[in-house]
């Protein structure tokens, strides 16, 4: 068997596709050969542009993630467009940062929900049709380094990212006999909205970069290949693993 990482002919739908993390998957999953649908809250202008500019097709959908509402509609418009997806990358996500004294009931829901109920219920909702129809998929959660670590100020997304990892092992030991793939990809420090607060403070900005082996902060493009690999045949036999990329800071 010819191992490929070729995605021709099939969908992805990506979360949180407008910028950062999403944005570099989406591209890589397009220049890989799939067809993208980039859903979120924003504009997908520019992810939209940039997938053209290689060539490639998406379809913007708009839906907030912080609650269940749009998940039947996402997998409707995807079926219309494409026939169906394929491949789900849940990549949105939100961080809130305070002292665990200090936390609120409402960063610890809010964070929850996008992190993690709402991972779980798109899934969900993928697997069912997924399963309906007799065919395999592929799901790829974008897990943390706090799916490992304790982290300071972030409870919720510490406890989000850590369910997460747990979530990916539960899914893939109940559907990895149905020919559906589970894994998570553990980024480490790149450079996005989620990190500039930590890039703006120059003691942790610092701190950071002293431990990373590979010396800089992470370019979002440079994803694209561990989304690749989980999202393409080259993975059938991968389930349940949470993959680091992160310059070989949990080598440490
Ligand atoms: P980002 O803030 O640039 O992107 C987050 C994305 O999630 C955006 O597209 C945003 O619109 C979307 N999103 C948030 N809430 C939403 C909602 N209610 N409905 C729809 N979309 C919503 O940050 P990023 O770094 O690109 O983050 C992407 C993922 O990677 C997140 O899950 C984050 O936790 C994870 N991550 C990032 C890093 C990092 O170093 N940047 C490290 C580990 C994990």
């Amino acid at each position: 068997m010819a191992i490929s990482f070729d995605l021709t002919g099939k969908t992805a739908i990506v979360t949180g596709a407008n910028t950062g993390l999403g944005q570099a998957i989406s591209v890589a999953l397009a220049q890989a050969g799939a067809k993208v649908a980039l859903v979120g809250r924003s504009s997908m202008a520019e992810t939209e542009a940039a997938i053209k500019a290689t060539g490639g097709e998406s379809l913007a959908i708009s839906a907030d993630l912080s609650t269940l509402e749009p998940i039947e509609r996402i997998f409707d418009e995807t079926t219309s467009w494409s026939g169906g997806a394929d491949i789900l990358v849940n990549n949105a996500g939100i961080i809130r940062r305070a002292d665990a004294l200090d936390f609120t009931e409402a960063d610890w829901d809010a964070v929850m929900d996008v992190n993690l109920k709402n991972v779980f219920f798109l899934s969900q909702a993928f697997g069912r049709r997924l399963v309906a129809a007799d065919k395999g998929g592929k799901i790829v959660n974008i897990a943390s380094l706090l799916s490992f670590q304790g982290g300071i100020r972030i409870p919720s997304y510490t406890a989000s990212k850590s369910g997460l990892a747990g979530l990916t092992r539960l899914l893939a030991c109940e559907w990895a006999g149905k020919g559906i793939n589970v894994n998570a990809i553990a980024p480490g420090y790149f450079s996005t909205n989620n990190t500039e607060a930590l890039r703006d403070d120059p003691d942790r900005n610092a701190a950071i970069l002293a431990r990373i082996p590979a010396g800089h902060w992470g370019k979002p493009e440079e994803l694209g290949g561990a989304a690749v690999f989980l999202a393409s045949s080259a993975s059938d036999y991968v389930h349940g693993t949470v993959l680091p990329v992160d310059g070989g800071w949990l080598a440490r």
